[in-house]
């Protein structure tokens, strides 16, 4: 059963949605409030301040109860604006935006919940707008076939945050801390920010390069990155669909050159910042070839080719920073002018849903048999 959604302007869906979403967010920020150890993590919080989150929620509850109000009236169906007024009048009555943050010890084991409704929040408001004017499949609904799927990924995967930096932390430095040898890192530390910004960009990029080809190349290994390729639609959204053990495995295998060559934090925390925004921009809707930039940095354009429905492009662009990469070990394919029409697996696509794709490349496979 397809979940595409048409969003019609006049019928109660575009604010029934706002105000769930809104609704059910603001009730996770309240629970950040009130269990910051449980529901916070200590990396993320770093990035924002309380006051920040504050005039966010604020924001968000008039929005759950405005746009539920509306939704009301338009739908005829009241489910969506019945849940948008719901959550937001438990979270206002629990405190709202105005709860007050006990002080509390912080762990390592906590979730990421108050990175999961930033991060969809700001994601929102910023590619949504791009998509609708920059559009490369005008036709294609926000809410498109896919959509309840990738949301769980995004879901999973910033609410996990935490537990994957530790894992990839863990391993990195228990299992190669040999490579950190300090006349490296002295070396790499004299050079400008903006110098090392490129080299831990170009060495982790390569890394994952090796990874991913090798993900396609390996039967085992392609079981469990086909979810990613089983979108069918390519948008902001699209790029969270990977399992979670791919995650895991690429993750480890890109911190072992920036761990090794020792950058220093403000250079990481530009690359961290690039990851961020392109691992979305690659995947969005976006229809811009970007002139000559197309060479120099991943476009949508360039990891579109990659997402489609055609074996001589998916077994190609393997990068997800630099094409050059691509460029220099000859699997650098991308048309000047032309968008795949297609995307997706060819044959041995996985099932629809997380739960299902988890296990996809788990189950033991049934033997062929012998003619
Ligand atoms: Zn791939
Ligand atoms: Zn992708």
């Amino acid at each position: 059963m397809s979940d595409e959604v048409d969003l019609q302007f006049g019928k109660g869906l575009i604010s029934g949605y706002l105000s769930a979403i809104m609704g059910v967010l603001s009730l996770m920020g309240v629970l950040c409030f009130y269990y910051p150890e449980v529901f916070t993590s200590q990396e993320i919080r770093a990035a924002y301040s309380v006051d920040f989150v504050r005039g966010t929620l604020f924001v968000c509850l008039v929005i759950a109860y405005f746009m539920g109000v509306i939704s009301f009236v338009l739908n005829r169906s009241k489910k969506l604006a019945v849940i948008g007024i719901v959550t937001s009048l438990v979270a206002t009555l629990a405190g709202g935006s105005a709860v007050e943050v006990k002080v509390y010890e912080s762990t390592p084991y906590s979730f990421g919940l108050d990175w999961f409704a930033l991060s969809l929040i700001f994601s929102m408001l910023i590619f949504i707008p791009i998509e609708r004017s920059f559009a490369l499949h005008k036709e294609q609904k926000i809410l498109r076939k896919g959509w309840r799927t990738d949301l769980a990924y995004f879901f999973v995967s910033h609410l996990l945050i935490q537990f994957i930096l530790l894992f990839v932390t863990t391993f990195t430095e228990d299992w190669f801390g040999w490579t950190a040898l300090a006349p490296v890192q002295n070396g790499i530390r004299s050079m400008p920010i903006w110098l090392q910004f490129i080299v831990a960009t170009f060495a982790a990029d390569l890394c994952q390069y090796t990874c991913h080809r090798f993900h396609h190349k390996i039967p085992m290994l392609w079981r469990f990155h086909a979810v990613h390729h089983s979108a069918e639609h390519m948008d902001w959204l699209a790029g969270s669909r990977t399992h979670l053990i791919e995650i895991l495995v690429t993750r480890s295998i890109v911190m072992l050159p920036l761990y090794a060559l020792g950058f220093e934090m403000a250079a990481l925390n530009a690359y961290i910042t690039l990851v961020g925004v392109q691992a979305v921009a690659i995947h969005a809707n976006v229809g811009i070839n970007f002139g000559w930039l197309r060479y120099i940095i991943a476009t949508p354009q360039f990891h579109h080719w990659h997402h489609a429905k055609n074996h001589k492009y998916m077994d190609a662009n393997y990068a997800v920073h630099l094409p050059v990469i691509d460029m220099i070990l000859g699997t650098y394919r991308c048309p000047k002018d032309e968008w795949p029409e297609e995307y997706g697996i060819v044959s041995g696509k996985p099932p629809e849903g997380i739960w299902k794709q988890f296990w996809f490349p788990l189950k033991p496979r049934k033997k062929k048999k012998k003619p």
